[in-house]
């Protein structure tokens, strides 16, 4: 038997182990860096793209909150308006509706953007997969070069692969991030006197490759106050439903804001 071959064996199998490391080793040591200054942001349009009522307080509220005031405007796109999001047997989902876009435009006045832009998309609560996709595309296409957002906050697909598994949330996050690609492709979905548009800052919520880490301790109560408008999405009102009744627990929303963020004192994005 020739020795040499002998002493290569244990090398290559060093070599390959090392091959198998050294990637994942480059993707824990990717720093997270700070997020740009929103609280000195002033005149700029902020576009955020929710699946429901409620994913965008929980995803970037906090940024928003250091957002609001300094003439920046606030639009906000709901794809659907979380109108089947009860175990409450005896609402519609018409009841909900009403309910949940109601709460929607509460929310903004405690988080101190009284005047965003709320559009309902209004496509089915708990069926965005099947929802006609190039439709939602297109339209949120137009929007984004109408508009000319210079930030725009929206679910993340992933950077290196797909990762969502929530209904709604997996057809937002690939549909919102398929939008922004587009905009800037003049020949995509072309309209008479609309031009092509590039975002100039895209961050992604929900997601699990953060690069950016944003402080939100000082807005955080502002946070949880808007997040409390949204009184049908948790018990006791998620349970059964009162026009009026006690605000949610704190505990409760931090649950859910932890469940979706892994978080409550700093929210994290992926810049793309
Ligand atoms: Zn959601």
């Amino acid at each position: 038997m020739n020795q040499a071959r002998h002493a290569y064996r244990p090398f290559k199998a060093f070599v390959f182990i090392l091959g198998l490391i050294l990637p994942a080793c480059a993707g824990i040591g990717q720093a997270v860096r700070p997020a740009p200054p929103f609280r000195t942001w002033y005149d700029k349009t902020i576009l955020v793209i929710s699946p429901h009522p409620d994913d965008d307080i929980i995803g970037c509220g906090g940024a928003l909150a250091l957002l609001s005031g300094r003439d920046n405007r606030l639009l906000v796109v709901y794809l659907t308006a979380g109108e089947n999001g009860t175990f409450d047997p005896s609402l519609t989902t018409d009841a909900v509706r009403t309910i949940r876009k109601r709460e929607a435009a509460d929310s903004y006045q405690a988080l101190g953007f009284p005047n965003a832009e709320l559009l309902w998309f209004d496509y089915p609560d708990g069926e965005l997969d099947f929802a006609p996709q190039l439709e939602i595309r297109r339209k949120l296409v137009s929007l984004i070069r109408l508009r000319r957002p210079d930030v725009i906050f929206a679910l993340d697909p992933g950077g290196k692969f797909y990762r969502y598994h929530y209904r709604d949330h997996r057809s937002a996050a690939l549909v919102s991030a398929d939008a922004i690609g587009a905009s800037m492709w003049p020949l995509l979905y072309p309209e008479p006197g609309v031009g092509a548009f590039r975002v100039p800052e895209v961050l992604y919520f929900y997601t699990a490759e953060p690069t950016l880490e944003l402080q939100i301790s000082d807005v955080y109560e502002r946070k949880l106050a808007a997040l409390a408008q949204h009184r049908s999405q948790f018990p006791p009102a998620s349970d059964q439903y009162h026009p009026t009744g006690p605000p949610p627990h704190q505990k409760d929303m931090e649950q859910l804001i932890v469940l979706l963020t892994g978080a409550t004192n700093v929210e994290h994005f992926r810049k793309r």
